[in-house]
C-alpha cells in the first residue's frame, strides 16, 4: 500500500508532514498499519513495525489514530516473562462485541435480495433473505430499502454502523453510485447509491457482484488472491472481475468484466442476442433452470431445487449439474489464458455446496486450458455459501483498508 504514494518503508517524518503530501503518505501509512493487522492479528506495535517496515514511531502515531477511531482495539497483555522489557500489548482490528464497527450487506439478486451484518474481519454476524415475486416491480427499490432498515433496527446491538456496501449484478458504476443497466431488473440510468443513502440515513456505496467477490478475496481470502486472481461469477447473469496486487480492475466508466457472450467451445445453445454458444445462454441459472424443468427433473425453474435433488440423489440432476460444471470448465479455460491468474475463484451455487462439482469445473478447465495444469488454482469463494452477503458488505469495507481516515461513502 505504500507505493502508491512514493512513500518508503522505515520513512520517520513523512506522516507528521502537514502538506497534502504528508496527509496522502499518512492516509497509505495508516492503512498499511490496518492491514498488516488484518493479516497478523493479533500483533504488537513493535510486531507491526517489523512486519511492514514502518517506523516504530509511525506505526505508534497510526495505531493511537486507529484506536480514537475504533478500528482498532488492545487486548489484554499476555501474561508471563517480558523478554525485552517492554509492553507488548497485543492489537487486532475491533470486532468485539461491544463497540467494534460493522457494516451491512445488501445483495440485490433475482429472485431474492440478501441482507447482513459484517465485521471488519468480514464474519457475517446476521443475514436475511428478502424474496419478490416481481423483480420489474418500479417499486422494489423503495421496498428493498424498507425491508432494509427493518432488519438493520432488528439487529441493532449498539455497534457502530458503518454504511451499506450494495453488490448487484449488471453494469454498475462505484464512483456515480448509478446501476447503468441491469436488464433482469430492468434497470437503467439508476442513482442506487444516493436513493438508498437518502432512504436509509447511512454511507451506501455500490458495485457489481462479481468485482465484489473479487474484492473480497483480495481482503479476506487466500494470500495467493492478492497477487492476481480472477472471479468467474455464474448465478441468473454471470460475469466476470480481474484483480491484480490487491486491487480490482474496473475500467473506463467501470464496464469491465461482461462475459456474458464468451463463446463457450462445444456449445450451440441459442442466446438472445442472435448468437449460439454464449456462456449466459449455455450456463447462467436461468438456462440450467429452463433445462431441468425441460428434462422433468424439478417442477420449477430453480437451482437451489436442483442441486437440492442431486443432493437426495437424483442421477438426472447430478447429471445436467456436472453438465453444466464442465461448461463453466471450458469458460473459465478460456479466462486462465487471456489473464494467467494466481488463482481463479469460481462462484456457482453447486460448487460452492459440494466439492464434486468443482471438481468437474476443474478437470474441464485444466483440459481446455493451454497455460493452467494445476487444478488446484480454481477454487470456490473462501466464504463458501456466505460468498454474497460478505462480499456486499466488503463493497463498503474495502475502501476503508484503503483509506481508513476517509468517510465510507466515498
Ligand atoms: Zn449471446
Amino acid at each position: 500500500m505504500t507505493d502508491r504514494t512514493g512513500d518508503r518503508p522505515g520513512d520517520r517524518t513523512g506522516d507528521r508532514t502537514g502538506d497534502r503530501t504528508g496527509d496522502r503518505r499518512g492516509a497509505a501509512n495508516a492503512a498499511t498499519v490496518l492491514r498488516t493487522v488484518l493479516e497478523h492479528g493479533p500483533v504488537a506495535r513493535s510486531g507491526i513495525s517489523e512486519l511492514c517496515g514502518l517506523s516504530p514511531a509511525a506505526v505508534s502515531r497510526q495505531t493511537t489514530g486507529l484506536l480514537r477511531g475504533g478500528l482498532l482495539r488492545e487486548l489484554p497483555e499476555p501474561t508471563g516473562p517480558i523478554a525485552s522489557g517492554r509492553p507488548r500489548i497485543p492489537l487486532d482490528l475491533h470486532t468485539g462485541a461491544v463497540g467494534g464497527p460493522v457494516a451491512a450487506g445488501l445483495h440485490i439478486g433475482v429472485p431474492s435480495s440478501t441482507f447482513s451484518l459484517v465485521d471488519l474481519r468480514g464474519e457475517v454476524l446476521a443475514r436475511r433473505a428478502f424474496p419478490y415475486r416481481d423483480p420489474t416491480d418500479p417499486r422494489l427499490p423503495a421496498r428493498i430499502a424498507h425491508e432494509l432498515a427493518g432488519f438493520l433496527a432488528r439487529f441493532d446491538t449498539g455497534r457502530p454502523l458503518l454504511g451499506v456496501g450494495v453488490a448487484l449484478g449488471g453494469w454498475v458504476r462505484p464512483d456515480t453510485g448509478t446501476v447503468v443497466r441491469h436488464p433482469a431488473l430492468g434497470w437503467r440510468g439508476m442513482p442506487l447509491a444516493a436513493d438508498l443513502s437518502r432512504a436509509l440515513g447511512l454511507p451506501v456505496r455500490v458495485d457489481n457482484h462479481a468485482r465484489a467477490v473479487a474484492g473480497a478475496e483480495m481482503l479476506y481470502g487466500p494470500p495467493a488472491a492478492r497477487r492476481s486472481l480472477v472471479h468467474l461469477f455464474v448465478g441468473n447473469v454471470v460475469d466476470a472481475a480481474f484483480g491484480i496486487e490487491g486491487t480490482v480492475h474496473r475500467g473506463p466508466g467501470s464496464a469491465a468484466g461482461d462475459v456474458a457472450h464468451l463463446p463457450v467451445p462445444g456449445s450451440r445453445a441459442a442466446c438472445g442476442c442472435g448468437r449460439t454458444g454464449c456462456l449466459q445462454a449455455t450456463a447462467s441459472d436461468t438456462a440450467l433452470g429452463a433445462e431441468a424443468v425441460r428434462r422433468g427433473i424439478v417442477p420449477d425453474p430453480s437451482v437451489p431445487l436442483l442441486v437440492d435433488a442431486a443432493a437426495t440423489g437424483d442421477p438426472r440432476a447430478d447429471r445436467l449439474l456436472r453438465e453444466r460444471a464442465r461448461a463453466v470448465g471450458r469458460a473459465a479455460a478460456l479466462l486462465l489464458d487471456v489473464f494467467n491468474p494466481a488463482v481463479m475463484v469460481v462462484t456457482e451455487l453447486s460448487s460452492v455446496l459440494h466439492e464434486g462439482y468443482l471438481d468437474e469445473i476443474r478437470a474441464a478447465a485444466v483440459e481446455r486450458s493451454h497455460v493452467c495444469d494445476e487444478p488446484g488454482r480454481i477454487i470456490s469463494p473462501h466464504a463458501g455459501p456466505a460468498v454474497l452477503p460478505q462480499a456486499a458488505a466488503t463493497v463498503l469495507l474495502d475502501p476503508l483498508f484503503r483509506d481508513p481516515g476517509r468517510p465510507t461513502a466515498g
